[in-house]
């Protein structure tokens, strides 16, 4: 049994079909729903999993989040937010909350951008960690105040070059993914993505003090 991941081919599909293939609750009690295919990203590299609705002939449900089953990212858990009606076989269209992945798809392309801007200015550096909220952060072993006004500049450059985006599978691998745009290069990627860095539009860097652990900085997006 296998989820085939359609938010790989095209990450701007907001609806699909698919056909149910296992109904389960896991130990806590909360309902899982696999399906053939999904639009649902399933939580990964620090972008959170989809939520959105599942449509069969029962009715409508909500799909409160997504998550792979195990590390193999074979296999995608649905988590609904209450118990289904839909049964195994049965056809159900998804529809993703479009307004809450495209605000995810632009915040994971920001960090990018700012993360290799600011081994740009800094030399290569290690991320210990990064994750994608309401805001994007993340953290670097690296105990310099850097000049987030620079940093910014750096990166409003590389926003309004309008640079192609691109993701695709190492050698066709689907769990090796990669992401790439010219002016910076490539990095290991699985997230979702805009085609351009000029979808990331406006945004605010911030920093929390620096701290034993180094430094911490805060991508927002500004939207109006
Ligand atoms: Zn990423």
């Amino acid at each position: 049994m296998k989820t085939h991941k359609l938010y790989l081919e095209d990450s701007y599909q907001k609806m699909c079909e698919a056909i149910v293939l296992e109904v389960k609750k896991d130990q806590e009690g909360r309902q899982i729903i696999i399906l053939d295919q999904t639009l649902f990203y399933a939580m990964s590299g620090g972008q959170p999993g989809d939520k959105g609705i599942m449509t069969g002939s029962s009715g409508e449900e909500q799909v409160v989040d997504t998550r792979y089953a195990s590390g193999e990212k074979v296999l995608i858990h649905h988590f609904m937010s209450e118990d289904t009606q839909f049964k195994i076989g049965d056809t159900v269209t998804c529809q993703i909350n479009w307004d809450y992945r495209y605000k995810n798809m632009r915040l994971h392309s920001l960090l990018h951008l700012a993360g290799m801007a600011f081994e740009k200015m800094v030399g290569p550096q290690k991320c210990i960690g990064s994750n994608i909220s309401d805001r994007g952060r993340m953290d670097y072993e690296f105990f310099e105040k850097i000049d987030l006004d620079i940093l910014a500049r750096e990166v409003q450059g590389l926003i309004d070059g309008d640079h192609e985006i691109r993701t695709y599978g190492e050698d066709g691998n689907e769990v090796r993914r990669v992401w790439e745009m010219k002016p910076l290069g490539t990095m290991p990627c699985g997230g979702t993505h805009p085609k351009s860095s000029g979808e990331i539009r406006e945004f605010k860097l911030k920093r929390k003090g620096l701290s034993s652990q180094g430094q911490r900085i805060y991508c927002e997006l500004i939207d109006s």
